[in-house]
């Protein structure tokens, strides 16, 4: 593979813009960044970083967008049956991609909702906690909505967070988790975990987590274990099945290029499809053979369309089709053969040029990192972010110190993360 990045250490040309201007021009994903409209400021392209945060517009969403306000404009009530794209079965179309990108069986995964709905909606069935086991076992620096959410789910139960959350810490003075610090614990709270509710990739410091094997641990205890891949999906290879997570949630806005709010995506493992277990309900939950048939009677689907409640959101979703064209057009394989190549270059250009300033929090095994770097600039604050972004890079800033980027392999190029790291450079050195 051509693209792949194999630039020695202390080599002096590493650090040169030519050399990114070679990369980029034997980068089997370089025709991809057409496919997306990429922000300007000062009339030239950004360096965008920011893809985990809200990945960029597809082109065709607009002319996609268009072709559903013209058939309600057209058609009416009619589109549902006879648009170009008939809304009855919209979301179905999304089925077989999501269940490539996931790597899931197709009637293990919906897009429906948004992603901190679809976490709640699925611990309604898959966090049912009894007086010996009731505990949730979440990440210290979980995403704030995923621990608000396990907090209320614990209190809508009557058990008290206190002594029904724990957060998994990393050791100190460290800054991300050990796998078998993460087994250990399971092991140390056996019986007592109800619900293990992990990111995928931690959104705070980009760290991977190994989802099979704290997948195994936590069953071996006889808890539930769920993924929140907000940050995985569209990131990272997965395997969802064959890890045998028993449920997953993600949203589309992130490395999935979706749009803000978009459509989120939910799975459940088959071995859940028909067993007893509770399950908020509404007519999109029941068989379509019968639906509109208006009955009284509940006929749920044998499949994780069982957790929808209502008709999806049609104009919400139409974005999401033009990305997950892309994703099946280049394949997950390839997009994370780049990432990984574009990231360790940015990396080593980073450790070349800002190491005195810049320490990065993401583990360096690639088996522990996706695109996204996670780095402390010490002596900086916000104001960092602006400085950049005044020279055309977007990133982002999380308190106390944080600022991630995010070289998304669809539509960054090596010379785009030369520039972030040339940029960075300049400032730090002139203290700014
Ligand atoms: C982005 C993100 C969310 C956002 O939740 P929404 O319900 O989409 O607003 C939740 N959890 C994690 C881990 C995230 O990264």
């Amino acid at each position: 593979m051509v693209c792949a990045y194999h630039c020695p250490k202390g080599d002096s040309i590493m650090t040169d813009l030519d050399r990114a201007k070679d990369l980029d021009a034997h980068d089997p994903l370089r025709s991809c960044r057409s496919l997306f409209e990429i922000p300007r400021i000062g009339g030239r392209e950004v360096v965008y970083l920011t893809g985990n945060s809200l990945g960029l517009q597809p082109k065709e969403v607009r002319s996609l967008i268009e072709q559903e306000l013209d058939d309600w404009a057209t058609l009416g009530v009619n589109a549902h049956f006879e648009g170009r794209d008939p809304w009855k079965d919209y979301h179905e179309q999304f089925r077989e991609p999501l269940a490539r990108l996931v790597g899931a069986e197709p009637n293990e995964v919906v897009a429906m909702n948004s992603l901190t709905v679809n976490l709640h909606l699925l611990m309604v069935s898959f966090y049912r906690p009894t007086k010996d086991r009731h505990v949730i076992v979440i990440e210290d620096n979980a995403f704030p909505s995923d621990s608000y959410a396990v907090e209320s789910q614990i209190r809508f139960h009557g058990y008290p967070v206190g002594d029904s959350l724990v957060r998994l810490k990393p050791r100190p003075g460290e800054q991300t988790l050990r796998t078998a610090d993460i087994l250990a614990e399971l092991d140390r709270l056996g019986e007592r975990v109800a619900l293990v509710l992990l990111g995928g990739v931690n959104y705070l410091t980009g760290q991977v987590l190994d989802i099979p094997r704290i997948t195994a641990a936590a069953h071996r205890h006889g808890s539930m274990v769920g993924w929140d891949l907000a940050h995985a999906a569209g990131n990272v290879p997965l395997q969802l099945h064959d890890w045998g997570a028993d449920f997953a949630a993600w949203c589309s806005y992130k490395y999935l290029n979706a749009g803000p709010g978009a459509i989120a995506g939910a799975f459940v493992h088959r071995r859940h499809h028909d067993a007893d277990l509770p399950r908020l309900a509404g007519w999109w939950s029941t068989d379509p053979d019968t639906r509109f048939e208006m009955r009284q009677e509940f006929e749920p689907q044998h499949s994780v369309d069982a957790w929808q409640i209502s008709n999806p959101p049609i104009l919400a979703m139409t974005p999401l089709k033009a990305s997950l064209a892309i994703f099946d057009a280049v394949g997950m394989d390839t997009i994370r053969r780049k990432s990984v190549a574009l990231t360790t270059y940015m990396r080593d250009l980073l450790l070349a040029r800002c190491a005195d300033r810049v320490s990065i929090l993401t583990p360096s095994d690639p088996a522990e990192h996706g695109a996204q770097l996670s780095l402390v600039v010490r002596g900086a604050s916000r104001l960092l972010r602006d400085r950049l972004e005044e020279h055309g890079v977007i990133a982002d800033f999380r308190e106390p110190n944080v600022i991630r980027v995010a070289p998304v392999p669809l539509y960054v190029t090596y010379s785009d993360v030369w520039r972030f790291v040339d940029t960075l450079a300049n400032l730090l050195e002139n203290r700014d």
